[in-house]
């Protein structure tokens, strides 16, 4: 069991139960509330079919079976250090992100009756800080678990999500709040402020 050899691999965990965790407690609330706009198609359904097993399930088995060995590389002493780091900030990214989208959060392409738009906290210069503390925990995988296929588990498929959601996300944002998500846009980037 790798999670009982590796400390960086053990590290990884208590961050993956944290992640989840945040995860957990703050989609609970939204359960149940009224949506008004919903475009799950089957492109969202299949994004979705592709990153959720694939980042939850290989990183599990690389953890707590021998099954993904065969696949084991070994990175210069410097990198796990740094995907700790990454890890830290990718998990206070990740909670200030779902604080501040609170009720407005979803996992997918869906508006609910009364939603807010954020702009402020986390919000205030980038429009997807949720997915940037994703792409960072992505990140800090590959830099943890020392495995082709647990360490790129959640990058590779996460980087295809975000590719081809995020201009369907911000096209149907558009459509429900028209200007004043226009003028968000022009004042914000994407994962990185703007800098012009
Ligand atoms: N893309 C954002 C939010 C991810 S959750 C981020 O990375 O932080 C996805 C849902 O959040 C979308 O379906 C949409 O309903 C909602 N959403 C996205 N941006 C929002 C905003 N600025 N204010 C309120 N809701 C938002």
């Amino acid at each position: 069991m790798n999670i009982l050899k590796d400390p960086w691999a053990a590290l990884f965990f208590v961050g993956f139960v944290i992640y989840t965790a945040t995860r957990a407690r703050y989609a609970r609330p939204t359960r149940g509330l009224e949506r008004v706009h919903r475009q799950v198609d089957a492109l969202e359904k299949g994004l979705l079919l592709l990153v959720i097993p694939s980042s939850l399930l290989l990183p599990l088995l690389f953890l707590f079976t021998p099954l993904l060995n065969f696949a084991n590389y070994e990175l210069p002493k410097f990198v796990p250090p740094l995907g700790a780091v990454v890890m830290l900030l990718a998990i206070w990214l990740f909670w200030r992100s779902h604080a501040d989208l609170g009720l407005n959060w979803s996992a997918t392409l869906e508006v609910r009756k009364d939603h807010q738009l954020v702009t402020n906290g986390v919000y205030r210069r980038i429009r997807h800080p949720m997915y940037a503390s994703i792409f960072l925990f992505s990140a800090a995988q590959a830099m943890l678990l020392q495995n082709w296929l647990a360490g790129f588990s959640a990058l590779v498929p996460f980087t295809l999500l975000y590719l081809i959601r995020t201009p369907r996300e911000e096209q149907m944002m558009v459509s429900i709040f028209g200007d004043e998500y226009r003028r968000y846009m022009q004042r914000t980037g994407r994962l990185i402020p703007r800098l012009w």
